[in-house]
C-alpha cells in the first residue's frame, strides 16, 4: 500500500474513534515508517503469509547448492518445520525455542525433541523414520546445516515482529472481488461506475450478496430486493426466467414413447400409451368412446420393417410398449450418435410459436427467426420480459440464443408499437 493511503486511513480510522495499535504487514519499510512518525503506539508485526513466502524463497535459494534440499518434498517439510515453530508460540522465548529444535531434529538429533509432540524419536528411537525426508533419513550435509542454522538465526533475530501474527489473507481475498468487478487494466478509476463497482465487492463480502451482470439480471429477473416476494406477487411475470439455450450435455435422459389410437384421423381416440425411460416402463390401455376404425390395424411397415432391417428382429406390433422397445433399440442403435443440439425443440414449442403469430402477421419479422426463438421455449412474452428488464434485454437474450443480432431491431419496434 502507498504510504500516504496508509496514513490518511489511520487517520481517518482514529478520528472515528478506532486507532489503529498493531499494523499487519509485509515489510513495507517506507509505510511502516511514515506511519510510527505519525502515530506514537503503533507497532508492526508480520504478516503470516508473507512470513512463509519469504522462508520460501530462502529455501529456494539455498537448495541451488545443495542437492538434499532440490526435492520439493524436502523444502516443503522443512518449511513447515519453521511455519510450526512461528505459530505455535506465544511468546518470544516459545518461538526462539522452537526454532532452535529445527535443525537438531532434521540432522538426526534429537535431545532438543523430548516435550514436543510432533517428533516421535524418544518414544522410540529404533523404529523412527521421517515422514517426509528421503528414504525416511535424516540430513547430513555439513554446509547445508549451517545454511539453515543461519536462517533460524535471522527469524530469531525478528522474533518480535513475527510473535502473533496477523494474516492478511482476508484483505488479500476482498482485493480479489474487487478487481473481477473493476481490473486494473481497464481504468475503471476514470468512469463514474466504480463507485457502484467498489459497492458490489463491499456488499459481496459483507452480506454474501452477489450482484449480477446485466445479462444475468435479464435472463433471471429480480433477484435480490427488498420485499421482493410482495412485488412478485403483484406482478408475476418479475419472477419469470427466461429460458437458457438448450444444449445436450450428455446428462439428459431420454423418454421413448408411442400411442396406439382407435384410427389415423384427427378425432381418434387413445387406446394404449406406453413410453420408456432409464430402463422404467409406463404403459396404460385407454377404454376408447369411439369405434375401433380398421385403418388402425394397418401395419406401420415403417417402423416394423426398420427393425427387422436393422436389429433383425421381430416384434409384436401395435402393441404401444413393444413398439417403444424397438424405438429405444432403433434410437441407440442408428440415431444417438447424431442427436445434436439444433435438433433439440423446446416443450412448448408450438405454443410459443403461437405467441408471435400477431407480430408475423404484419410481416415485421421474419418466421425463421420466430421458429428459431420458439425453439428454444422463448415466446413473445420472454422477449417483453427482457425488454423491461433492459434497454438492451432482446439484444442479450438474442446474443445468448445465437440468433442472428439484426432481427434485434425489429422486435424492439414491433413490442415499442404494440404498447
Ligand atoms: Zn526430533
Amino acid at each position: 500500500m502507498e504510504a500516504d493511503m496508509a496514513v490518511t486511513m489511520a487517520h481517518r480510522l482514529k478520528d472515528d474513534g478506532c486507532e489503529i495499535k498493531v499494523v499487519h504487514a509485509d515489510n513495507d519499510a517506507s509505510t511502516t515508517a511514515r506511519l510510527q512518525v505519525e502515530f506514537d503506539n503503533i507497532s508492526k508485526k508480520d504478516d503470516q503469509n508473507h512470513v512463509k513466502k519469504g522462508i520460501s524463497t530462502s529455501l529456494h535459494n539455498i537448495s541451488k547448492s545443495y542437492r538434499e534440499l532440490q526435492k520439493d518434498e524436502t523444502r516443503q517439510y522443512i518449511l513447515r518445520c519453521f511455519m510450526y515453530a512461528i505459530k505455535g508460540g506465544e511468546t518470544e522465548d516459545d518461538i526462539k525455542c522452537n526454532l532452535e529444535r529445527i535443525v537438531p531434529h532434521v540432522f538426526g538429533s534429537h535431545e532438543k525433541c523430548e516435550d514436543v509432540d510432533w517428533c516421535t524419536y524418544n518414544t522410540n528411537p529404533e523404529n523412527f523414520k521421517y515422514k517426509s525426508l528421503p528414504n525416511g533419513k535424516p540430513l547430513t550435509s555439513d554446509g547445508l546445516k549451517e545454511e539453515l542454522n543461519s536462517l533460524v538465526r535471522k527469524m530469531i533475530s525478528r522474533s518480535e515482529s513475527i510473535t502473533d501474527l496477523g494474516s492478511t489473507q482476508a484483505n488479500e481475498s476482498f482485493n480479489q472481488l474487487v478487481s473481477v468487478k473493476a481490473p486494473k487494466a481497464r481504468h475503471y478509476g476514470g468512469s463514474c461506475t466504480l463507485q457502484n463497482r467498489l459497492s458490489a465487492a463491499v456488499l459481496q463480502k459483507n452480506e454474501d450478496i452477489v450482484i449480477c451482470r446485466k445479462k444475468d439480471m435479464v435472463k433471471e429477473g429480480k433477484t435480490y430486493e427488498q420485499q421482493l416476494e410482495l412485488s412478485i406477487q403483484e406482478d408475476p411475470d418479475q419472477g419469470i426466467d427466461i429460458p437458457p439455450p438448450l444444449k445436450l450435455d450428455q446428462t439428459e435422459s431420454y423418454v421413448f414413447f408411442d400411442l396406439e389410437t382407435t384410427g389415423l384421423g384427427r378425432k381418434s381416440d387413445i387406446t394404449q400409451i406406453a413410453a420408456l425411460t432409464n430402463g422404467k416402463k409406463f404403459q396404460r390401455y385407454v377404454i376408447p368412446r369411439v369405434e375401433i376404425n380398421i385403418e388402425a390395424n394397418i401395419p406401420n411397415f415403417k417402423q416394423e420393417t426398420l427393425v427387422k432391417h436393422y436389429l433383425g428382429e421381430t416384434y409384436l406390433a401395435h402393441n404401444a410398449i413393444e413398439d417403444v422397445k424397438s424405438l429405444h433399440s432403433l434410437y441407440e442403435m442408428k440415431l444417438a450418435h447424431h442427436i445434436k443440439s439444433e435438433d433439440l425443440y423446446a416443450f412448448v414449442y408450438h405454443k410459443c410459436l403461437d405467441s408471435y403469430s400477431d407480430i408475423l402477421k404484419s410481416k415485421a419479422v421474419s418466421r425463421l427467426i420466430c421458429v428459431r426463438l420458439a425453439k428454444e421455449g422463448i415466446s413473445l412474452k420472454h422477449l417483453k420480459l427482457a425488454a423491461s428488464r433492459d434497454s438492451n434485454g432482446i439484444k442479450f437474450v438474442f446474443e445468448d440464443h445465437k440468433v442472428p443480432q439484426k432481427s434485434v431491431k425489429a422486435f424492439s419496434e414491433c413490442l415499442k408499437d404494440e404498447e
